[in-house]
């Protein structure tokens, strides 16, 4: 007996669905549509997978794509919706599920679009996969221990939709690694549809080995996104990025204008998570520009577009304690922040550091180190709104501060007065800012240092350069001339009768 062909297989089973389908198998727990397409082939007694293709989808195109099927609006109408809606299937047994609560309402439709019609265009594309530094492929994954337990259990193996996920590496389960199929056995035309049993262990590839740090941040990250998965949230791009910013400062990594220390944050993730980066997934986190501040900078900052789950689950698992606080943030990421976060954390310092110096009498030093305010600022804004204000007395020692007064009136420059006392500049403008007499009297001496400068400059100009105009005097390098003429007018008009 010969093989029927594609076309005689399809005309001979066009009804084969018109009663109750005998070989069905019921969905399992957790399992991918592939895994039970797979299942579904090996219960049909079907030669070739293009046989059982057929009679799933209805035509003869051989591959069935583990991670986004096509099609799926004909498998639920020859199946009769035993299986469920062919959106629910999207979302609870393909990939399309784990991308949906990070993309736009319309690109999620058009993907949903493109796993229901097999004529649509590539659910990758839409996903903006290719583009993605993460990359498109999805390395089939199975834990070893739930491969036994199965086997064990039910008589056969099955692969699970959540360790499908790119940024789950570990079963949490059996809080085992995962292992995946390498390239030559990974079936992306899927020809061969096959369960975690029928792959030898040559097949498998195996995590390098990690930390045990490494480890549980791969849990933790694994835990993650199944707990995103389960509260079925569609995030607002702006919101997340005001709460990843919000966790950022409250872990003390903004700076007074709002802006966010992220050299500071790309350190810390550096160090935890740098040995991520050898899993393909996370390649990511190699990318260290310092510029441009890797994902942090790709989250927290505006670039619109579409952004790799991934990378949210690193940086909610870097900023974040639990997913719970994550989420509780995200919640109360107010939109009216949006515009003026960084007016508000302004704000907000300032209103503390009012409240400590005047109230509380603490000295502006330690109020302003407590808001996270330079201290020569929190110095001159004090100063602005009339709160008067104390310096911390021992960070001085009489004999410094009289040093200091006497370079202070004397006119010394604020970097002078550092190279030599040794401290530093915010320190001595501070002190200068916190006697008043004595800065108005630098001030006078630092004029009038300035201009006896410039006077002296500009009489060995005029000397060694005689007969040459103003305006040709006024091109040549630091002549000082127009402070004169702006600070010193009087003078200048005595020293130079025809100006
Ligand atoms: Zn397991």
């Amino acid at each position: 007996m010969t093989t029927p062909t594609m076309a005689e297989f399809l005309n001979a089973n066009t009804g084969l669905f018109d009663d109750l389908p005998i070989n069905l198998p019921s969905l399992m727990e957790g399992e991918t549509l592939y895994s039970w397409c797979a299942r579904y082939h090996r219960l049909s007694g079907n030669a070739m997978t293009g046989h059982s293709y057929a009679q799933l989808f209805g035509t003869h195109r051989p591959s069935l794509k583990h991670d986004f099927p096509k099609n799926l609006s004909e498998l639920c109408k020859r199946t009769r919706s035993c299986l469920g809606t062919p959106e629910a299937l999207a979302l609870e047994r393909t990939l399309l599920g784990y991308y949906a609560p990070f993309i736009s309402s319309p690109r999620y439709q058009r993907a949903l679009e493109a796993l229901c019609d097999l004529r649509m265009t590539e659910p990758k594309h839409l996903l903006g996969l290719m583009a993605s530094r993460v990359g498109a492929s999805h390395p089939l994954k199975a834990c070893p221990k739930c491969i036994q337990h199965d086997l064990d259990e039910l008589g056969f193996s099955r692969w699970l939709m959540e360790h499908q996920w790119p940024s789950v590496w570990i079963c949490r389960r059996h809080d085992t690694p995962l292992r995946h199929l390498v390239g030559h056995s990974q079936p992306r035309q899927l020809r061969d549809w096959t369960l975690p049993e029928d792959h030898s262990s040559g097949e498998w590839e195996h995590l390098p080995r990690l930390r045990a740090a490494s480890i549980e941040k791969l849990a933790r990250i694994a835990s993650i996104s199944a707990s995103i998965a389960q509260i079925s949230v569609a995030f607002d791009d702006e919101r997340l990025r005001i709460a990843y910013r919000q966790a950022a400062q409250d872990r003390g990594w903004a700076a007074f204008d709002g802006s966010l220390r992220t050299l500071v944050m790309m350190r810390h993730l550096t160090a935890g998570y740098r040995e991520l980066a050898t899993i393909p997934a996370f390649n990511f986190l190699a990318d260290a520009d310092q510029n441009d501040a890797g994902v942090i900078g790709l989250l927290t900052r505006r670039f619109p577009g579409l952004h790799h789950p991934v990378k949210h689950a690193v940086l909610i698992a870097f900023l974040f304690d639990s997913v719970e606080h994550f989420i509780d943030t995200y919640r109360t990421a107010a939109q009216e922040k949006i515009s003026n976060g960084a007016d508000t954390v302004v704000g907000n310092c300032r209103e503390a550091l009012r409240r400590l110096v005047e109230f509380e009498k603490w000295s502006v030093s330690r109020a302003a180190k407590a808001t996270g305010i330079p201290l020569c600022q929190a110095c001159r804004w004090l100063e602005s709104i009339g709160v008067p204000y104390n310096h911390r007395p021992r960070m001085l020692s009489d004999q410094t501060k009289e040093q200091l007064r006497s370079m202070l009136i004397a006119g010394d420059d604020y970097g002078q007065i550092a190279e030599r006392t040794g401290l530093k500049k915010s320190l001595i403008r501070a002190f200068a800012a916190s006697n008043k007499a004595l800065r108005d009297v630098w001030r006078v001496r630092r004029f009038e240092c300035l201009r006896d400068r410039h006077r002296a400059h500009a009489l060995e100009l005029f000397n060694t350069m005689r007969g040459v105009s103003i305006t040709a005097l006024k091109s040549v390098r630091g002549n000082g001339l127009m402070w004169l003429e702006r600070h010193d007018r009087a003078w200048l008009t005595k020293t130079i009768p025809t100006l």
